[in-house]
């Protein structure tokens, strides 16, 4: 069965917008997309439209993930990603969505402007955030379209096991899309599913260049899954969603992949030496073991230890209004240094009585 079928049907034969760059390139005279003859920013090449997936960047995309350059779709952000599966599978009004919370809110904020249902199945909050994957095949229905899995999960920091996420997706071929998003997944020890987009092509995988390669600002995601959903996508994109800069940063982050490497390495350090602090911290009840690049954890009063550390200077998540997550705080790493901020601000937050007089920082004026 063609990965298509999971498509809307009405998408199918969208040939999409013509560009000017793709229908005559680059070479000749350049007379064709009303563009100026000089660049607005002298000498930065500019005024010419970018192609709409420079080729140098999906290869280097391609072989960063291991997969075919035919089976990448790169976007602004994996999050345009994360919006065009959604308006491309799922019919407004019909179809559904079938999300794990806690998660990513993309996911559901993409459903509601499409227009799609979502269904849940929460993560167990008292098993460590483990996913009941017979729940999870009960919940989907013949109008789920896709399936939204994140690993490691942002925002508690978890993998979800293996094995049974293969099984799923095997037992999801021509039901549904099975997406499973790798935003941190550099971090992680797992080896990446793109590697079994071969076996399966109702599988997707999400990437970035945001997290790891510290490319956040250049707004570089990508989308791996099946050539024929590649292409159907493209169609569907923006004519031109790549700006000329960012696809120069992205290509030189990914000639720098030892830079990466090193960050990564001890960026997993920071996290498990965070992750053991907290532990020792009194005041923190809970810390979640995390396979990202930050650190979840439990207090007693997330919003009130929230205005006390950014009375201190250091702004964290606070993320206890996601499902399961009462009193929790999300940290993401930073410099040795600046990890040690957040530590001695927190152990300060944490041992300075809410009401005393000796501290009048603690409640003043953030939001
Ligand atoms: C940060 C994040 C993304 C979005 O990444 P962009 O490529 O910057 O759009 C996607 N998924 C998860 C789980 C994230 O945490």
């Amino acid at each position: 069965m063609s990965v298509l079928e999971l498509v809307r049907p009405d998408l199918r034969g969208l040939r999409g917008y013509s560009s000017a760059r793709l229908e005559a390139g680059e070479a000749g005279l350049l007379l064709n997309a009303n563009e100026a003859p000089d660049s607005g920013v002298p000498g930065a090449g500019l005024h010419r439209y970018p192609q709409p997936q420079p080729a140098a960047l999906v290869s280097a995309l391609a072989r960063t993930y291991g997969v075919r350059p035919e089976q990448v779709l790169v976007g602004r952000g994996s999050d345009e990603a994360v919006d065009l599966l959604t308006r491309a599978l799922c019919r407004a009004g019909q179809d559904r969505v079938l999300i794990c919370p806690p998660t990513f809110g993309m996911y559901q904020v993409c459903a509601a402007v499409q227009g799609a249902a979502v269904d849940s199945v929460p993560l167990q909050a008292e098993q460590g955030f483990a996913l009941d994957f017979a729940a999870l095949r009960a919940a989907v229905t013949p109008t789920t379209r896709i399936v939204w899995l994140c690993s490691p999960n942002n925002p508690t920091g978890g993998e979800l096991p293996r094995a049974q996420v293969l099984e799923f997706v095997a037992d999801m071929a021509g039901r549904a899309l099975v997406v499973i998003d790798e935003a941190y997944g550099e971090f992680g020890d797992a080896p990446s599913y793109a590697g079994e987009l071969e076996r399966f092509p109702h599988l997707a995988v999400l990437r970035t260049l945001s997290k790891a390669y510290g490319l956040a600002g250049a707004r570089i995601g990508s989308l791996l899954a099946h050539p024929e959903l590649i292409a159907l996508l493209r169609r569907l994109m923006a004519p031109y969603p790549l700006p000329t800069p960012c696809v120069d940063a992205a290509l030189t982050a990914l000639a720098a992949q030892p830079r990466v490497d090193a960050w990564v390495s001890q960026c997993v350090q920071e996290r498990e030496r965070v992750y053991t602090s907290l532990r020792l911290l009194p005041g923190v009840r809970q810390v979640w073991p995390s396979a990202a690049n930050f650190v979840a954890f439990r207090v007693d009063e997330a919003t009130t230890t929230w205005r006390g550390l950014a009375a201190r200077g250091v702004v964290v998540r606070d993320v206890s209004h996601y499902l399961g997550l009462a009193g929790a705080l999300r940290v993401s790493m930073g410099w040795p240094a600046h990890n040690d901020a957040f530590l001695d601000a927190l152990r300060n937050v944490l041992t300075t009585p809410v009401r005393g007089v000796a501290d009048p920082q603690t409640e003043t004026g953030v939001a």
